[in-house]
């Protein structure tokens, strides 16, 4: 298995050059088994560049989705991909309230933008998986959800493959003032002994408690999931958009040192446009 991260911004694409270690790029990550099969997690303005390479290709495209906020939809009429004639893409939505499995299409209706998604070449399949399914296979890999919990919903994921287990969990908000879809030690028995865990850390304590309630985790809070659930990584994603590459830098130390307080074997690091694991 190896995995790319194409964009790790959380609510807007931040261009500029305070941005340009991380990347101003909003959610999308790659996946590619052993098997070749691409999987795609979020289709953020990431993925414009992640389908110049996969354009190469004529195999399935599988795009697992969180929620259809824009920061997670607004790449895909620039994924090259969908403009390429009868290439299959099959889309899973995620479990968001209201139920729009559909929203990544619609947003090129004509009026947001100026092709209208029935007249694209692909083969697009929005295929929504019911609500009492948990865990489901896509070719080699295991997928599973769990509700987030974040305004509107929407899921996280955890691929099992090639003896990996990668944990995607954006835009979830560990300690919510609202009632939790996921509760913590749920998180804890979803992503335990992942390989990975990729986190929201949009936050910092100093952003609450005017952020509270805003559907994203404090970074502490991350490094508390990943500690508990005695993962080998992991990887603080969608950077709030006033973050700078500095601040980002302090961040990551900061909690850094939270682990060695702790003297856990856990590897941490800032997500950033264009790190590459293999497994
Ligand atoms: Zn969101």
């Amino acid at each position: 298995m190896k995995l790319t991260f194409y964009g790790v911004r959380g609510s807007v694409p931040t261009p500029g050059p305070e941005y340009v270690r991380y990347g101003g790029n909003t959610a999308c990550v790659h996946i590619e088994l052993d098997d070749g099969t691409d999987i795609i997690l979020d289709a953020g303005t990431g993925i414009r560049t992640l389908g110049k390479k996969l354009i190469q290709k004529e195999n399935d495209i599988h795009l697992l989705l969180t929620h259809n906020h824009w920061d997670h939809i607004q790449g895909f009429p620039f994924f090259a991909p969908i403009y390429q004639p009868d290439r299959n893409i099959f889309i899973t939505p995620g479990q968001t309230t209201p139920d729009q499995p559909n929203a990544i299409l619609e947003q090129m209706n004509g009026s947001y933008f100026p092709v209208n998604y029935r007249d694209l070449p692909a083969n697009i399949n929005i295929q929504p998986v019911a609500d009492s399914t948990s865990s489901w296979s896509l070719n080699s890999a295991t997928i599973s959800r769990n509700k987030m919990n974040h305004p509107g919903n929407g899921s996280a994921f955890v691929i099992e493959a090639d003896n990996a287990k990668v944990a995607y969990i954006t835009d979830n908000e560990l300690y919510p003032p609202y009632k939790k879809a996921t509760d913590f030690l749920e998180w804890v028995d979803f992503a335990k002994d992942a390989d990975l865990i990729i986190h929201d850390a949009q936050y910092m304590l100093s952003d609450m408690p005017k952020k509270s309630g805003w559907g994203h985790s404090i970074a502490e809070e991350a490094v508390k999931l990943a500690m508990a659930c005695r993962a080998k990584r992991l990887a603080l994603y969608s950077h709030d958009e006033v973050r700078t590459d500095s601040e980002i830098e302090s961040l990551e130390h900061h909690c850094q040192e939270v682990i060695e307080i702790g003297q856990m074997d856990l590897q941490l690091f800032a997500a950033a446009e264009g790190i590459c694991i293999e497994f």
